[in-house]
C-alpha cells in the first residue's frame, strides 16, 4: 500500500438515502398520493448535479446552516415535482426536505466496510472530506463508522466547500501527511476528481452505477476494489 492516507466523500460513495435517492424519493411521493416512476425520477434528479455545479460556480455555500441547506433543496425538490408533473410541488418539497434530512432514512454501502477494514489493516489512516451540512457527524455515528475515520472535514462544520483546494488541504494538514501520500476517493469527477488531483493527490471514481462507462482516470464500481487500486 502506496499511500498513508485515503479521504472519502460522504453522498454516495460511503452513505445513501435507503433505498437509494429516486427510489426513496418515488416512496414519499406515492405516500402523499402521487404515483411516480423511479426512472422518471432519475432522470428528473439530474438537476441535483447540475445545481452542485452552479453552486460551486458561484461559491454559494448550501451546507453551511440550516437556512443554507433549505435554500438550496427546496427549489430542487420544486423542480423535480414541477418535471414530474407532480402537483402540490410547495408542500411535497417540505416534507422531501425533512424526509431526506431524516438521520433514519441513510444507510451505509454494503461494501464499504470490507474495504476499510482492508486499508486498516495495512496502517492507512482513513478520513472523510464531504460537502454535507454537519449533521452527517451525528449520521456517521449513528451508522457505527464515525471512529474509522480519524480525520473528518465536514463543510457543513469547517465552511469550506469542494471543489475549493482548502478543503482538500484541511484534510491533509490534519492528517500530517503530504498530497502526494494521500488518495481521494468519491463518486463525482467534479468534486472528487480534478480537485485532489490538482493538488498532487491520486484520486479513484467510485462509479456503482456506471454512469461514466468512458472515465478517463482510475475508476471502480465496487468499493472493494479500492484496496487493489491503491496497491
Ligand atoms: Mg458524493
Amino acid at each position: 500500500m502506496s499511500f498513508r492516507a485515503v479521504f472519502f466523500d460522504a453522498g454516495e460513495t460511503l452513505v445513501h438515502p435507503e433505498p437509494s435517492f429516486p427510489e426513496l424519493f418515488a416512496r414519499i411521493t406515492a405516500r402523499e398520493g402521487h404515483e411516480v416512476d423511479p426512472p422518471a425520477v432519475v432522470e428528473a434528479s439530474k438537476v441535483v448535479l447540475q445545481r452542485f455545479s452552479e453552486a460551486a460556480d458561484d461559491r454559494e455555500l448550501w451546507t453551511t446552516s440550516p437556512e443554507r441547506s433549505r435554500g438550496f433543496w427546496m427549489p430542487v425538490y420544486e423542480r423535480m415535482l414541477e418535471t414530474l408533473a407532480v402537483p402540490d410541488g410547495e408542500r411535497l418539497a417540505q416534507i422531501l426536505y425533512s424526509e431526506f434530512t431524516d438521520r433514519a432514512n441513510y444507510g451505509i454501502f454494503g461494501d464499504v466496510e470490507p474495504a476499510l477494514d482492508a486499508l486498516e489493516s495495512g496502517g492507512t489512516l482513513l478520513g472523510v472530506v464531504s460537502n454535507f451540512e454537519a449533521w452527517l457527524e451525528d449520521l456517521l455515528g449513528e451508522l457505527r463508522v464515525r471512529d474509522r475515520f480519524p480525520v473528518r472535514v465536514i463543510s457543513g462544520i469547517e465552511g469550506i466547500e469542494k471543489p475549493d483546494p482548502r478543503i482538500y488541504e484541511l484534510a491533509l494538514e490534519r492528517a500530517g501527511v503530504a498530497a502526494v501520500d494521500a488518495a481521494y476517493v468519491g463518486d463525482n469527477p467534479e468534486f472528487d476528481v480534478d480537485p485532489p488531483s490538482r493538488l498532487g493527490m491520486f484520486a479513484v471514481l467510485i462509479d456503482r452505477r456506471g454512469r461514466h462507462e468512458g472515465f478517463p482516470g482510475t475508476r471502480i464500481t465496487d468499493m472493494r476494489q479500492l484496496p487493489e487500486v491503491l496497491g
